[in-house]
């Protein structure tokens, strides 16, 4: 018997596990996926949650109902790979062998990387959203909060989702508004990026819309520290923007057990080609979904075209075929502006988010960088589809590359001219 071992059962582990186990016959492979519990979180839902969109109850399904027969689920604490041996030591003490590894343990925000973020105003004035519990905790404050500074803040790109900070603070304003209590509250956007995104159109569009609703920013903010007393952010070149409520987005890390067995980068992302997804340092390991380093949004939709393009190239590989597949970055991502409007962008490691129509030219339904309707309950629908459709690895109607079919280019938006592979990761290729 063969041994596949995937390790994380999030949104790619998930898919992966469930795509494969048709594909690869149960007489010749095993096929393990580890995760430390049986909780499985539908992370998109905490954007909703603060604003009494989501109850907690409908974020959360029992992981091991998610995962086809023929699986085994292993729950526990992922310690150490060993690459040489081809071992998973789990804290617990148990050891699993592997022929092929799949690392798919996402990244998660630590606010135990930045100074004073976990200080006595932490679930008291400094919320994230980007946990389970924070989203839960942050439901509560924002109720209650009805006049002064509300700050949204992201420490370091990158993140997962890296529209969400948008999205939140698009729907904090809409909030308020609706509750009445907008000229009471200042509404700030605080980052590290130099505007509201990374891409020059999407930037612009995202900009403006940040501009009409009278929401501040504060670009090129490198935070140093959170000042717990003066309740304030204080960057390193000692700016400082006080809040009475701050949101930040702690900064992202891959788990910690990669960089304890060798394989991760400085934020612990395992370095693999960019179009295969196999590791740069060894043939049996591959990295799907968020625990990669490629140039791509940390997002679901990239992990789940991802996974697409990996499924066929894990047969070739295995069976000892050059691997003919190239995942090319495709990304997706709904932007909830509020009012019961959002905007959707498309786009890959070479093109921009660019306007136009998806998936239909002309027709759409959808459209590309603009607020409309559609756009907002596409996003609702997603729920829907990520259980039902998406996890059990049924076919989703989209293409697994980025087309251009529908989108509106000009001259300066060409691939060549607007590297797109810096929507989440500025510094890599
Ligand atoms: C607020 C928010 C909004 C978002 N909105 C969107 C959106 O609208 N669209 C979109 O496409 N994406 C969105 N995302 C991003 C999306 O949820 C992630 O990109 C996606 O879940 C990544 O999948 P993954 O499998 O790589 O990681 P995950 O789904 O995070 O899975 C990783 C798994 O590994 C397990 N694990 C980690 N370390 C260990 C260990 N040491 N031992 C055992 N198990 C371990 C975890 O328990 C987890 O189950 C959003 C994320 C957030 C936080």
């Amino acid at each position: 018997m063969r041994r596949l071992v995937v390790l994380g059962g999030g949104t790619a582990g998930t898919m992966v596990v469930n795509k494969l186990r048709r594909k690869l016959p149960r007489g010749e492979w095993d096929i393990t996926v580890v995760d430390r519990d049986d909780d499985h979180l539908y992370q998109p839902g905490y954007l909703f949650m603060p604003f009494g969109t989501y109850r907690p109850e409908q974020v959360v399904r029992k992981r091991h109902t998610l995962i086809t027969d023929g699986v085994d689920l292993v729950l526990g604490e992922i310690d150490r790979v060993d690459p040489e041996a081809r071992t998973v030591a789990l804290q617990d003490g148990r050891t699993l062998a592997y022929d092929y590894l799949v690392i798919a343990t996402g990244t998660s925000p630590r606010p135990d990387q930045t100074e004073g973020m976990l200080g006595e105003q932490w679930r008291k004035s400094v919320f994230d959203f980007y946990s389970f519990e924070g989203s839960k905790a942050l439901a509560g404050a924002l109720q209650e909060f009805d006049h002064g500074r509300l700050v949204v803040h992201i420490t370091e790109m990158p993140i997962k989702c890296p529209v969400a900070p948008l999205e939140f603070t698009f729907l904090a304003d809409a909030f308020l508004r609706e509750r009445g209590i907008r000229d009471r509250v200042e509404l700030v956007y605080v980052t590290p990026l130099s505007g509201a995104f990374t891409q020059p159109i999407a930037s612009a569009q995202l900009g403006s819309m940040l501009e009409e609703r009278k929401i501040l920013v504060e670009p090129d903010f490198m935070v140093e520290r959170i000042d717990n007393e003066a309740k304030a952010l204080v960057s390193y070149d000692e700016r400082e923007v006080p809040f009475d409520l701050l949101v930040t987005i702690p900064l992202n890390m891959g788990a910690d057990f990669v960089a304890r067995s060798g394989l991760g980068d400085e934020l612990n992302y395992v370095p693999v080609d960019k179009r295969t997804l196999l590791s740069t340092r060894y043939d049996t390991i591959f990295a799907l979904g968020d625990a990669s380093d490629i140039p791509a949004s940390k997002a679901g939709s990239v992990a789940h075209f991802a996974v697409d393009v990996f499924i066929d190239n894990f047969l070739e590989h295995v069976a000892g075929r050059p691997m003919t597949g190239a995942f090319d970055g495709h990304a997706n991502c709904f932007v909830e502006s509020g009012d019961g409007k959002g905007l959707l962008i498309d786009f890959n490691y070479d093109t921009q988010p660019l306007p136009g129509k998806f998936p239909v030219p002309v027709v759409g339904p959808m459209s590309l960088l603009k607020e409309t309707r559609a756009n907002h309950l596409g996003k609702l629908a997603f729920r829907w589809i990520y259980w039902n459709v998406l996890l059990p690895g049924r076919p989703l109607p989209l293409p697994v590359h980025m087309s251009m079919a529908g989108k509106v280019t000009t001259p300066a938006a060409t691939p060549a001219a607007t590297p797109a592979a810096t929507a989440a990761s500025p510094d890599k290729e």
